[in-house]
């Protein structure tokens, strides 16, 4: 989507810093960083919402995105005390870039239930 700030971060054409990529997912650092260590997790798809996924193209991305955040937080370190993936799905629970997106966050602690 041409006007979407993520689609422009997993194409290359706006500079961000990315910490994962593969023919699916990318992976970059939130740019107003929650947490000691916050990436941002992306369908290379633009899709605004789960449900907008193809069904045909589902278990990929699903199984992309877990992948691409397992494998960060082995890199990175982060298995060891934990991290909290967080996806806010609408404007109730504060979603801002509709490019559908999961939030990997780590390095201090979490309130449960959240606010
Ligand atoms: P949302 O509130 O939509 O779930 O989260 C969007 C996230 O994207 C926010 O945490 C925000 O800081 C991050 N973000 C927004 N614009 C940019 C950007 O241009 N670059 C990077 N790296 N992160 C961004
Ligand atoms: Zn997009």
């Amino acid at each position: 989507m041409s006007d979407c700030i993520f689609c422009k971060i997993a194409s290359g054409e706006m500079k961000s810093k990315i910490v994962y990529s593969d023919d699916d997912v990318v992976a970059f650092e939130d740019i107003s960083p929650q947490a000691p260590n916050h990436f941002v997790v992306i369908p290379r798809e633009h899709v605004e919402a789960v449900a907008d996924i193809p069904a045909d193209k589902r278990d990929r991305v699903v199984s992309g995105v877990f992948g691409a955040v397992s494998r960060l937080a082995t890199e990175k370190g982060l298995s060891d005390k934990g991290y909290r993936v967080v996806l806010n799905q609408g404007s109730d629970a504060g979603q801002v870039v509709p490019h559908l997106h999961f939030h990997l966050l780590s390095g201090r602690g979490f309130s449960w239930p959240p606010g």
